[in-house]
């Protein structure tokens, strides 16, 4: 079997551009320009992509609404021997995007699997960083359902290695609060915006700057958040312990009152009494 010949009953994972249409892998090409059809998150999208290489291929939209029916359609393609190359609208799909399921039922039905790998702004964002890159977490989109509390999983607290965040600019001030709520307003972090673009910029801020900052003015565009490690000086007695259960070892342990308890709370964090409280209230 000749490695790089498309092969039937074969899905595609082709990763693309993240904002700079040269970022396109040889290999990326000759897949979309080879397979039987492509499944796109957006076909308006990918056709401008297609159009950039003058390549010309029957699509199909494989969206986050349709997963189950376009999935079916794939796979009842793939049955017949042909071959699909799944896109998304920027970078590596099943990344944060749609492509997970697909994988999962071709794999389950015995239908090959290909990765085709190139840009993906989780992993272009943490080389910009500057932080460490030896070990780190991919948290995706830290969303939840509206009205949902917390997004930021607070379990988060004591992670040493470096996380990776996706954000919307329309979001970009409230997840700054809550991160800087749950790592403390001294720890580092840097906000890649607009990658591989002919803006591309890396802020590099602590927390409590950036919820400072962005509470004033979002910059435009798309944001990758890398955030620090937990520093191995980093803490206290506290650690690993909620605000809560911070606050209610001053109030057991050292029996203070309930004001004082929050104002020790907050000092150890360097946050403001006020978040002290909010995290009290659960809010
Ligand atoms: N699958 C994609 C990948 O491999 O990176 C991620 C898709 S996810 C729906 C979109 C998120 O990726 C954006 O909200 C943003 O956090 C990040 N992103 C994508 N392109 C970016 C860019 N050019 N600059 C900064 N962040 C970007």
């Amino acid at each position: 079997m000749e490695k790089n010949k498309i092969q039937p009953s074969t899905l595609y994972l082709v990763a693309t551009p993240i904002g700079n249409l040269e970022d396109i892998t040889l290999r990326a090409l000759k897949v979309l320009r080879d397979c039987d059809f492509i499944a796109a998150e957006d076909t308006r999208v990918t056709a401008k992509l297609l159009s950039a290489y003058e390549i010309a291929k029957p699509m199909i939209s494989y969206e986050k609404h349709r997963l189950r029916s376009a999935g079916e359609e794939i796979l009842r393609r793939l049955g017949e021997g042909k071959s699909c190359a799944l896109v998304t609208d920027a970078g590596t799909p099943a990344i944060s995007d749609p492509g997970e399921e697909l994988v999962a039922l071709c794999l389950a039905r015995g239908f090959a699997v290909v990765p085709i790998p190139g840009p993906c702004a989780a992993i272009t964002a943490l080389i910009l960083s500057g932080l460490p890159t030896g070990r780190f977490v991919f948290e995706g989109f830290p969303d939840g359902k509206p009205g949902e509390k917390r997004r930021v999983p607070e379990t988060l607290e004591g992670e040493r290695r470096t996380m990776i965040f996706y954000e919307a600019p329309h979001r970009l001030a409230r997840t700054t609060a809550e991160l800087a709520e749950v790592f403390g307003p001294s720890r580092r972090a840097v906000f890649c915006r607009e990658l591989t673009k002919l803006n591309e910029e890396a802020i590099r801020l602590t927390l409590g700057e950036a919820r400072e900052r962005f509470a004033k003015e979002t910059p435009r565009g798309e944001f990758v958040i890398i955030v620090e490690g937990r520093p191995e000086s980093a803490g206290g007695f506290w650690e690993g312990m909620s605000i809560p259960e911070h606050v209610a070892w001053y109030r057991e342990t050292l029996g203070l009152d309930r004001m004082a308890a929050i104002k020790a709370a907050a000092k150890d964090r360097g946050l403001p009494k006020n978040e002290v409280y909010r995290a009290l209230l659960g809010d």
